[in-house]
């Protein structure tokens, strides 16, 4: 039998339930073995991470560490520098000879997916599983795809940071095990820009 392994690449910064419900969704609607949580190094179209890489993919750990449906990757923090999905794919590719891959993306990074490096071959390497995102249409968009329906969650990463420096809480919005890494490691706390 094939694997079909699931690939959810993002900044995780941090990983929250927003990432997790749709992942858990589209494991089971599509039956995938895995999803690889994989943090980016450096996302080109976006402005430089705020906590480390090695935080981030320390935060995606503990997040599923009690559920073998998930696992992490650090082929993009390993690989350094800016992090094209197509390198990610050749990567592990490589680490997984045979497997078949499903690359899920939100509406909102669906909608970049023609710009991204080498898109044509791209869109070869993996299926690509285009997930809803409270206030991001996933209508009208060029880029070939499957849509998996997640539950609805209005939760960004940004959004999560922003709570951390005006002292909101931010439990129930991520895993346990990363509101406690948060608060030990002091992640957050200042300017937009530490
Ligand atoms: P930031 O606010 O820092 O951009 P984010 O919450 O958008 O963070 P990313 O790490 O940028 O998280 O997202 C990684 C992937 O997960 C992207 O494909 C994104 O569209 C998807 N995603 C993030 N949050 C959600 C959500 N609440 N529902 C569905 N998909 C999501
Ligand atoms: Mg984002």
């Amino acid at each position: 039998m094939v694997t079909r392994l699931g690939i959810l690449g993002g900044t995780f910064d941090p990983v929250h339930i927003g990432h997790l419900a749709a992942a858990s969704q589209v494991h089971h609607d599509l039956g995938l073995d895995r999803v690889l949580l994989v943090p980016a190094n450096a996302q080109p179209l976006k402005p430089a991470p705020i906590a480390s890489g090695s935080d981030r993919l320390a935060m995606c750990h503990a997040a599923i560490a009690n559920d073998p449906r998930f696992e992490t990757s650090d082929v993009d923090l390993v690989r350094g520098g800016a992090t094209y999905s197509v390198d990610t794919l050749g990567d592990l590719r490589k680490a997984h000879p045979g497997a078949e891959f499903f690359f899920i993306t939100g509406a909102d990074s669906l909608a970049t997916l023609p710009q991204w490096k080498n898109y044509e071959i791209l869109v070869t390497l993996a299926t690509f599983v285009g997930v809803q995102r409270p206030g991001h249409s996933l209508e009208q968009l060029d880029a070939p795809h499957v849509l998996v329906d997640v539950p609805a969650l209005a939760v960004s990463s940004t959004n999560v940071r922003d709570r951390v420096r005006a002292g909101a809480p931010i439990r129930y919005l991520v895993p346990d095990a990363v509101a406690q890494y948060v608060e030990d490691h002091q992640l957050y706390l200042g300017g937009l820009h530490e």
